[in-house]
């Protein structure tokens, strides 16, 4: 009966890259555990990228404990659905044990442990680890009128190619990557307009997602005491090969944002209206933690307070690769093995603590 109450010892929740993760540490300590994901197939978010999405770094800098992902052919960067495959497979090689589709909706405690519910049946678990990952909250910020405005709007989270835009007047909104790469594909089939906060802040031509990695891997150290402070920051934007083609061309200049919206378009800060088609909102995510509310450890941007990766305020709850506050480059498929991995000595030893107090 897929409805009756199950018992483990923990529960993760998300089977993307974070839980996948984490299952390889907890798979690797013998401990009893499942994995539940919503999804009907395998990759987390990845399946959701958009068609030309190419990772940041070669692939042997982007793999998950245990086992590079398979270089491509070409040498070059994976594609998403090379990344997809690489996660299908890695979940069948350590036989991780995921339940899909089934969508947790309520986590409340239970004993000494936590009784999680889903659309499939209440598991019983004494630890649970959350590695939802933030694609199915994707966050747009406040502009007046919004609700006023006829023409389409996008999140980058749902944006799949440039082609339904032909011909179109675009505002692309967010100076991250998002943005800068949606804007470099769109702006050769339509005519944008990049809205970003400040000035988007360009990384060197050289700077690819090792770097990125090295730096947060120095950060992490100079935290723990172990190494100096690494030079702050150089930017945000990665020159993926996208984006230089589209600086050649012009494309990447910005404004900043416009003030309200109207039914046919934006009113700029200086008064001038303009009229727009689309809207395409490259403005992030909150974590995707809606059902840890019934706990009562949810502030109020989506976040959960935490110590490393364990809730302060919630023995038991982890939350593993949300992003730095989840630890150093954990939203990253090569960071977030050491979120994962510290996290699951913590799991032992918690449930070694429960057994030695029971006993
Ligand atoms: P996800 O992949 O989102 O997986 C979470 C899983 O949990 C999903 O399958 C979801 O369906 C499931 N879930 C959610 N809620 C529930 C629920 N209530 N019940 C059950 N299941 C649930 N990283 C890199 O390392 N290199 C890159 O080049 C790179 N490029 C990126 C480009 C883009 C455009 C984006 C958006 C991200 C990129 N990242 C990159 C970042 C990162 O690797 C991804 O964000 C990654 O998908 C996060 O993995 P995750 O496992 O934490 O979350």
């Amino acid at each position: 009966d897929s409805l009756a109450s199950t018992a483990v010892d923990v529960l993760v929740i998300g089977a993307g890259q974070s839980g996948l993760a984490v299952g390889y540490y907890l798979r690797r300590a013998g401990l009893s555990f499942t994995l539940l994901d919503e999804q009907p197939r395998p990759g987390g978010a990845w399946q959701h990228g958009w068609n030309s999405l190419q990772l940041f770094s070669p692939a042997d800098a982007s793999s998950l404990p245990g086992w590079l992902m398979p270089r491509p052919p070409d040498n070059h960067f994976p594609t998403r659905d090379a990344v997809i495959d690489y996660l299908t497979q890695y979940e069948a090689r350590y036989a991780l044990p995921v339940q899909r589709p089934v969508r947790v909706q309520d986590v409340r405690r239970s004993g000494p442990g936590f009784a999680v519910q889903t659309d499939a049946g209440t598991w019983q678990a004494q630890a649970v680890v959350c590695a939802t990952g933030s694609w199915s909250q994707p966050y747009i910020p406040p502009y007046p009128g919004r609700e006023l405005f006829a023409g389409a709007q996008l999140h980058s989270a749902h944006y799949r190619e440039a082609a339904p835009f032909a011909g179109q007047r675009v505002l692309v909104v967010g100076g991250g990557n998002s943005g800068a790469q949606l804007l470099a594909e769109v702006s050769q089939v339509a005519h944008t307009t990049w809205v970003t906060e400040q000035e988007p802040r360009f990384l060197p031509d050289d700077v690819d997602g090792r770097v990125l990695f090295t730096q947060a891997t120095q950060h992490y150290h100079a935290q723990t005491g172990a190494a100096p402070a690494p030079p702050p920051t150089l930017g945000d934007v990665v020159m993926v090969d996208s984006v230089k083609e589209a600086r050649q061309r012009g494309a990447l200049s910005s404004v900043r944002p416009f003030a309200r919206f109207t039914d046919t378009g934006v009113v700029w800060a200086d008064g001038r209206e303009e009229a727009v088609d689309a809207v395409l909102w490259c403005t992030g995510f909150r974590p995707a933690l809606p059902f840890l509310a019934g706990l009562g450890v949810l502030q109020p941007d989506g976040r959960v307070a935490t110590t490393g990766t364990h809730a302060t305020a919630a023995p038991g709850l982890w939350l593993v690769g949300y992003g730095q506050w989840t630890g150093f480059a954990s939203a990253t498929l090569i960071g977030v093995g050491r979120s994962a991995r510290a996290t699951v000595d913590e799991i032992r030893k918690f449930l070694a603590a429960s057994v030695e107090a029971a006993g």
